[in-house]
């Protein structure tokens, strides 16, 4: 069988005709599976979906327990068959929850990775390389500029800044899932064991990932009707990029505004968004690690989709491997 019969891009998303289903669609559909619960990935008001245990409890969280008319729930690694087609999960190393999906029919796997990094991170499992004839990278730093550095030297550098201005408080940007408790984690992970003061945005998601055993430590809240201003001088307060821009963030006192985002690379975009102190921090994989990814699957061909789709299909090009951008529209992630 041709690999474009077993999976083709649709206006709604990926579409496996022989198993009738749909990766990551973006439209309301029969029939979903969901890679993880960033909201370009995963959204409400499917037939039903098929996803990790965490994701659909992300999902649940985030649009209600009415999200899909039925849910089931697969173990990393557990074979389940859709109309004759094996499908599997495995680990993307993103966020919590977050797997690729392994599609196998008659003799050839294609495996889906949705949004992946390699860089390690305690705050989910760790991306395994799978072996198939057909790799679906996601491309989001798709540039041989884009190359993350040790996530641990982004938090050193926050909490230099943060002794030698202890009367200021340092507020970090940081997307709601994934980004804003892997920055948590890392502030932990690096000896940091004061209070640290979330957005409201922030509460649910952090408390599952604290019941998930992620150890977070303290975390307080940070609104606009709790405490005065010099409750936060020092305080490292983390919230979602979009609070930044409101009420909310006025009412620290002279605040270093700081962002965790793999476009920090760009020193540009780091100005425009009025960003002191950017850090270098992405749940994406960068240049380095998505062309040693695409090596370690030995697939035969990479299809390329959200991001920087020609530099990638170009490198594989020059590699011998064959490879093709798929124009998957509606994925803008929101975990960058
Ligand atoms: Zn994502």
């Amino acid at each position: 069988m041709r690999a474009s019969d077993l999976l083709k891009p649709r206006p709604e998303g990926l579409y496996c005709p022989p198993g009738d289903f749909f990766i990551d669609p973006v439209r309301p559909v029969a029939r979903a599976l969901i890679t993880h619960g960033h909201s370009d990935h995963a959204r409400s008001g499917h037939g039903s979906v098929l996803a990790t245990r965490q994701t659909l409890d992300i999902m649940a969280l985030r649009y209600g327990e009415d999200f899909a008319g039925a849910r089931q729930a697969v173990d990393l690694g557990e074979m389940i068959d859709l109309n004759g087609v094996s499908v599997s999960f495995h680990p993307a190393g993103h966020v919590l929850g977050s797997a690729q999906i392994a599609v196998e029919h008659r003799g050839m796997r294609i495996v889906a990775s949705g949004d992946y990094k390699r860089q390690k991170d305690a705050t989910c499992k760790p991306f395994e390389p799978i072996p198939c004839d057909i790799f679906i990278t996601e491309a989001t730093f798709g540039l041989p500029v884009f190359r993350h550095p040790p996530d641990t030297e982004e938090i050193v550098r926050l909490l230099k800044s943060a002794a030698q201005f202890p009367e200021r408080s340092h507020l970090i940007g940081a997307y709601a899932l994934g980004k804003a408790q892997r920055v948590m984690r890392l502030l932990r992970d690096c000896g940091y064991d004061r209070p640290i003061y979330i957005h409201g945005a922030l509460a649910k998601l952090s408390e599952y990932y604290q019941s998930q055993g992620i150890d977070l430590g303290q975390l307080d809240p940070a609104t606009v009707d709790s405490g005065g201003k010099d409750d936060f001088a020092g305080a490292i307060v983390v919230g979602p990029p979009a609070a930044f821009a409101d009420r909310w963030a006025r009412r620290f006192p002279d605040p270093i505004s700081c962002f965790a985002s793999g476009w920090m690379r760009i020193r540009q975009r780091a100005k425009q968004g009025g960003v002191e102190l950017p850090l270098i921090i992405s749940d994406h994989a960068d240049w380095d690690e998505l062309t040693t990814t695409i090596k370690e699957t030995g697939a035969s061909e990479i299809w390329v989709t959200h991001g920087r789709e020609e530099a990638l299909v170009r490198w594989c090009e020059l590699e011998g491997i064959a490879a093709r951008p798929l124009h998957l529209v509606g994925y803008e992630d929101e975990g960058d």
